[in-house]
Order: structure tokens, then C-alpha cells, then sequence
């Protein structure tokens, strides 16, 4: 095998194991229940939103199935009651 094959080979496993690593934590993300920061309800995201969103810390980028507004909301765990 030559190094650019290598390389390549290389470069298609980091981007399979990024790509697997995503929907795992999409998957556990999907789990949790989220609290809209703008009308005050709370949902549980898709696991596809959960893949491709930027959160900080605990306040995940995602838009309420409510209100239709995009902004941060708070993560409340898998077990939240309210
Ligand atoms: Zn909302």
C-alpha cells in the first residue's frame, strides 16, 4: 500500500469513528428532556437534532417542537417529572 492510500484509509476510519461517536451521544442526548428557554416547555429532542447540535456545558443549540424558536435550552436530565 502506498502512504496516500494510507492516508486516506487513515482519514475514512477517524471520519466512521467520529461519525459513529455522534450518534451515540445523539442517541443518550435524545434520552434527556430539555426545558425551552422561551415559552418554558419541556421536550425531549430527536436523536438526529441531538448529533449535529452545539451545546455548552449543559445548554444544548436545539429548536422547541412548541414555540418553533431555536436557541439554547437547559438539560434536565433522563428522569426530569415535573
Ligand atoms: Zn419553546
Amino acid at each position: 500500500m502506498t502512504d496516500l492510500g494510507l492516508t486516506i484509509l487513515v482519514v475514512i476510519i477517524c471520519l466512521v469513528l467520529g461519525l459513529i461517536v455522534c450518534i451515540l451521544s445523539g442517541i443518550a442526548g435524545s434520552k434527556h428532556y430539555f426545558v425551552c428557554r422561551n415559552c418554558g416547555e419541556i421536550f425531549r429532542p430527536k436523536w438526529t437534532q441531538m448529533c449535529f447540535n452545539a451545546h455548552v456545558f449543559d445548554e444544548h443549540l436545539l429548536k422547541c417542537p412548541f414555540c418553533k424558536v431555536k436557541g439554547f435550552c437547559g438539560d434536565k436530565g433522563k428522569n426530569f417529572n415535573n
